[in-house]
């Protein structure tokens, strides 16, 4: 099958591996689109590697024991390769479970565990089907799409009666509007680069707010009476960002951290006690909630259709990581079994 490598600094090309195999309680998956994510950060440093990838829709192909799913269903790939029988996971949590498989060691395979690739191979239980109507690329964005804020939601109960900050209009943040305006939520995102301030404005955020602009927190103070807002999630991982927010949310309001990285300070006077806030670390979404998660998905079709902004063959993907480079993106989905060429946007 042809996966994505790496090869140099801001080189990329596909290459051939071994076809996996289904085995056991994992079964093979024909992925029809593959959401792209962050791997573009490696695409630009030039660290070799042809691991890439976290997100796919696609058809189960084969499967060799009686199992959740069979040959031709539809699913969505859910992340990562947890135990499936710690107490984490048996609750939906498995995003947390410590006791992820090997995957080599289980398998004997060295291929199928990455989704910038032909195929892929998932336990059964971390595949999750796709109702009739909905189409692979809107599934699809029941991974980072629309999974991480939800997430974040789900865990801070936000409804109609919260104004919802949210910085950092990426491959993540921007389906943050989405979910938001499905709670009927009033949403303010933070956002610097034009093309992805003007995205999250169309989509449906209440204003944009530039943090390089003079006075961030003060123009978010003019937009909430002076009180601040009642809930924020970060998807940037700037220590900046995450700064303002907190700043930002007003007192006894809710924190949610889905983006990466940074040596945030906290005070724990002045932001904890005296403000009464609490603090989510929140990565993906649990399991029990994906009938709530294809209700966004259902019924937000055309704001989906906005937020994907650019289809690419996987064989494209050098085209694919430069366009994502120059952040004048919403969503990108490659397609691994196109022709090169055919679906460019
Ligand atoms: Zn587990
Ligand atoms: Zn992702």
């Amino acid at each position: 099958m042809k996966v994505v490598g790496i090869i140099g600094e801001r080189q990329s090309q596909l290459m051939e591996e071994p076809d996996p195999h289904a085995h056991g309680e994992l079964a093979l998956v024909k992925i029809i689109a593959v959401p792209m994510c962050t791997e573009y950060k490696g695409f630009a440093s030039g660290e070799q590697t042809c691991c890439l990838g976290h997100e796919a829709a696609g058809e189960v192909v084969e499967v060799t024991q009686p199992s959740r799913v069979k040959v031709g269903d539809r699913v969505v790939v859910m992340p990562l390769y947890a135990c499936g029988q710690c107490p984490l996971c048996l609750k939906g949590d498995y995003i947390y479970c410590q006791h992820q498989l090997d995957f080599q060691k289980v398998t004997g395979q060295a291929t199928g565990n990455v989704t910038y690739a032909q195929y892929l191979l998932k336990q059964d239980w971390l595949l999750v089907p796709i109702p009739d109507k909905v189409s692979y690329d809107h599934a699809s964005m029941a991974c980072c799409g629309l999974g991480p804020t939800f997430g974040a939601m789900q865990r801070m109960q936000a409804d109609a009666f919260d104004t919802i900050l949210i910085a950092g209009m990426g491959p993540v943040g921007l389906g943050g509007i989405i979910n938001g305006l499905f709670r009927g939520l009033r949403v303010i995102a933070v956002e610097s680069h034009p093309y992805r301030a003007k995205l999250a404005l169309k989509l449906g955020a209440t204003a944009v707010i530039n943090p390089q602009e003079a006075d961030p927190l003060g123009q978010i103070m003019d937009l909430t009476h002076g009180l601040g807002v009642d809930k924020f999630i970060d998807c940037t991982g700037v220590p900046a960002a995450q700064r303002l927010g907190i700043d930002a949310v007003r007192r006894r309001g809710q924190v949610a951290f889905v983006g990466e990285g940074g040596n945030l300070n906290i005070h724990v006077g002045n932001d904890m006690l005296r403000k009464g806030l609490t603090l989510h670390g929140s990565w993906h979404f649990n399991l029990g909630d994906v009938p709530r998660l294809m209700q966004v998905i259902t019924k937000s079709a055309k704001l989906l259709d906005e937020l994907i902004t650019h289809k690419f063959a996987m064989e494209d993907i050098q085209r694919a990581f430069e366009l994502q480079l120059t952040k004048n993106c919403g969503k990108v989905i490659l397609y691994p079994w196109q022709k090169s060429g055919s679906l460019a946007t």
